[in-house]
């Protein structure tokens, strides 16, 4: 770790401006990824911001469209147990509840899990090439052992995969993004915030230096009827995801009039195909239906040496995941499977 200097805010204008738009500034927030990555010399800060004494991001808000606006700087932990969300928003507090340890919920916050980086082996790694981590090294994982990585949006550049849990659910459940900066605020779409490698894979989103995420807001819609997230992981506690799914759907007198797939653990942000999601419209929720919808979804794979299983799984776990979506009690603790 270097030698940085720490700085307490209690408004987010005062955090913009102790960024000044440098890459060299960093906020701090659960601490719970910035922290290793500090550690381990990946990242470097000449100068920590923390931003926990701000009050206005630290509540969970009903907005006056019927949403609900998260803070980022809201628990993981207090966000899934919170009332309005288990019962409103449940595939949100299914998928937060998959990823890290109870711990680390308590710590992490929204804000820094839309801001995590990948678990790619070698971007921790700083004797490996790694093109996220220093542009133009190489990419390590491309001929090395990738297990782990992606089959969905993938460039010759990186392969890497965005790993959070609670993000593919707010893909499905199309969230939206409040960003305080230099410029002022704006909003991004979920499906905008997160990028794909391309030849600039050390940017993991469209977030620009000195700005920050002040909350997420959710669309009144929260699929709380027919709702399931799963995740397939190789320990089945403390793991990040091989492949992820969640699925909202919206079903009327036995046909599907709305559907959300979105994937996570495929690519280098959660990925959903809205093409696979119409076609589900109109049509009944059986087996094959999603299964058709499936291999839409996973059009133009493409696996590597060592994961190309991810392929096949992906498509399995997405006709699973719906199935179970219409059942979703059965996903409750002590409940027995639908299936
Ligand atoms: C052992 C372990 C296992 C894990 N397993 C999982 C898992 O299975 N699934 C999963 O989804 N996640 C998992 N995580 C990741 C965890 O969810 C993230 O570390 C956490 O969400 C980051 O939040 P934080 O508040 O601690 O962020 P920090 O570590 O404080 O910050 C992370 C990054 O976000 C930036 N940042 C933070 N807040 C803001 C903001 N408001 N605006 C702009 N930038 C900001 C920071 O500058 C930093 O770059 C795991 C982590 C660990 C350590
Ligand atoms: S996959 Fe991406 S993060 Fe991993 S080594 Fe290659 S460039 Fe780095």
């Amino acid at each position: 770790m270097n030698n940085f200097s720490y700085i307490k805010v209690n408004d987010i204008s005062d955090a913009v401006n102790e960024l000044n738009g440098d890459i060299r500034n960093k906020i701090v927030a659960g601490g719970t990824n910035l922290n290793d990555l500090l550690k381990y010399f990946i990242t470097k800060a000449d100068k920590l911001v923390d931003i926990n004494p701000v009050k206005d991001c630290n509540s969970i808000i009903r907005l006056d469209n019927g949403g609900i606006r998260l803070g980022a700087l809201h628990t993981n932990a207090d966000t899934a147990y919170d009332p309005i969300i288990e019962e409103r928003y449940p595939l949100l507090s299914k998928a937060i509840l998959a990823g890290a340890s109870p711990q680390i919920r308590n710590m992490a916050t929204n804000g820094g899990n839309l801001m995590q980086r990948t678990r790619c082996y070698y971007f921790y790694d700083i004797n490996t090439p790694c093109n996220k981590r220093d542009p133009g090294s190489g990419c390590a994982a491309i001929n090395g052992y990738n297990r782990i990585h992606a089959i969905l949006g993938q460039s010759d550049n990186c392969i890497a995969v965005f790993p959070s849990d609670m993000c593919v659910a707010l893909t499905a459940l199309e969230a939206i993004v409040n960003i305080s900066g230099p410029d002022g605020e704006r909003v991004l779409p979920f499906a905008d915030f997160h990028r794909l490698p391309g030849d600039t894979p050390n940017r993991d989103n469209n977030l620009v230096h000195g700005e920050v995420i002040t909350s997420i807001d959710l669309p009144v819609k929260g699929f709380e009827k027919y709702y399931s997230y799963l995740k397939l992981r190789d320990r089945s506690s403390y793991s990040f995801a091989l492949v992820s799914v969640a699925t909202g759907l919206d079903i009327i007198e036995g046909v599907i009039k709305e559907a959300r797939i979105a994937l996570g653990g495929v690519a280098h942000k959660p990925w959903r195909v809205p093409e696979a999601e119409d076609f589900l419209k109109g049509k009944e929720p059986s087996r094959e239906n999603f299964a058709a919808s499936a291999e839409l979804i996973l059009e133009g794979a493409k696996g590597y040496e060592h994961n190309s299983f991810k392929i096949e799984l992906a498509k399995r776990a997405i006709v699973r995941n719906c199935m179970m979506a219409l059942n979703p009690k059965s996903q409750r603790p002590g409940a027995k499977p639908s299936l």
